[in-house]
């Protein structure tokens, strides 16, 4: 496929995230209260909600785009999805009757600030990146029992929490955990020391279900992805994870990024999972490509400093689709509901450098990474800011996800009452 072309120029260009052939959606404001519903194109974002106000654009349905979020869009249902990308697509395009009416209703996105893009209903985490898996269980478990035994048969998750999803510029303050390090005979409670990064993507559930559905209706029930951060601290986890969690360790904020990124949009980089190393029960097999072909990768900024781009990887690389993880989701009767958010899993290429976690990059901190402004890390320390970046590469256009960005604040003092 090749750049569908826009009378928005910037639109054109093939460093933009977001050329027609992308429209992403996002609510953002423009100084003052109010929320808006919009498609990015190019430098601006389409201003969907003024455009319905004003009866521009009307999908025959009740109104959408009013209430400061787009859940109501994804609770239509996938006719108005398509009805929506099929306007905006045509209403945007080179040679457009309506260019100069819908002009006036661009916004530049440079004055946008981002808001929550929908109303997540629950948040599930997976863990389907094999080098992932097999880095930390090397890690933590040897190198003979790396993988979990049930790792090449099931996509494992956790049910995590909605409530701790915030959008990209949101700040994130240094969790105070229960902690003990291997050496110490007691634990104790202070922040946390090993503040980490999982770079992952997230899917986000557009359809409902009451009952088990197969790979195929689960890829269907996707409305679209985003970035995602799953921020964790490594050292209250390996507390507290014996035998259940993730609990705490995970608890404190996964950070997405503002723009919903369609699954109409990612469809020409549709790619297969990895070869199975071991048969899949049935009702995990896929149809067809459910996977998709992204490039990946975080930068590090200490404050103040420029930034340096840490790892460099592919959404490829996991074992497990998001139509995968969902099919499975959906095997114990669990309902699944519109605006459920599933997070990927870490994705950890094979190479060093394409590592999505510090504690993989480091190494558990025995081997810091050099930044371009001449200091180490192994883990992140305060006023660092973390960006997460990803495309699918097209001919001469990329479809972008816009930046997932993070920075980390101190640890809120322990009260005395906690204090030993
Ligand atoms: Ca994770």
């Amino acid at each position: 496929m090749a750049l569908m072309k826009s009378w928005v120029e910037s639109a054109n260009s093939p460093e933009t995230d977001f050329p027609l052939n992308n429209l992403p959606y996002g609510v953002y404001d423009l100084g003052d209260e109010r929320l808006f519903c919009g498609a990015a194109i190019g430098d601006y974002i389409v201003n969907l909600t003024r455009l319905e106000e004003e009866q521009i654009l009307d999908l025959g349905g009740p109104q959408l785009f009013g209430w400061g979020t787009f859940s109501p869009v994804i609770e239509a249902g996938d006719v108005a999805w398509d009805r929506l990308r099929l306007w905006l697509q045509k209403t945007l395009a080179q040679g457009s009757p309506v260019e100069e009416t819908v002009k006036r209703y661009l916004d530049p996105r440079a004055e946008a600030r981002m808001h929550m893009p929908f109303d997540v209903a629950e948040y599930t985490d997976f863990y389907a990146g094999k080098h992932h898996a097999t880095n930390v269980g090397t890690m933590f478990r040897g190198a003979e029992n790396a993988l979990p035994p049930n790792w090449l048969s099931i996509p494992i998750g956790y049910n995590g929490r909605a409530s701790s999803v915030v959008v990209s510029g949101t700040d994130v303050v240094r969790p105070n955990g229960q902690l003990k390090g291997p050496d110490d005979a007691l634990p104790h409670f202070g922040p946390c020391a090993r503040w980490d990064i999982e770079l992952e993507m997230g899917a986000i559930v557009g359809k409902p279900s009451d009952s088990m559905v197969s790979v195929a209706e689960a890829d269907e029930m996707i409305f679209g992805y985003v970035l995602l951060n799953d921020w964790s601290a490594r050292d209250i986890q390996a507390w507290e994870y014996q035998p259940l969690g993730p609990f705490q360790a995970k608890a404190t904020a996964t950070s997405i990024s503002p723009w919903i990124v369609t699954r109409a949009a990612l469809e020409p980089f549709r790619t297969s999972t990895p070869e199975r190393e071991r048969p899949l029960l049935p009702y995990l097999k896929e149809p067809g490509p459910m996977h998709y072909d992204i490039a990946l990768e975080v930068a590090l900024a200490p404050e103040g400093k420029p930034e340096t781009v840490i790892t460099r990887t592919n959404y490829k690389e996991l074992y497990y689709s998001a139509a995968q993880q969902l099919a499975h989701h959906t095997t114990s009767g669990c309902p699944m509901t519109v605006g459920d958010l599933l997070g990927s899993g870490t994705i950890s290429g094979e190479a060093k450098d394409s590592r999505g976690s510090l504690l993989e990059l480091s190494w558990g901190g025995k081997e810091p990474l050099t930044l371009d402004s001449g200091e180490t890390r192994s883990f992140l320390e305060d006023g660092d800011t973390v960006t997460l970046r990803g495309a699918a590469i097209g001919d001469g256009y990329k479809i972008g996800f816009g930046d997932c960005v993070g920075k980390v604040l101190p640890a809120q003092p322990i009260p005395d009452w906690a204090k030993e």
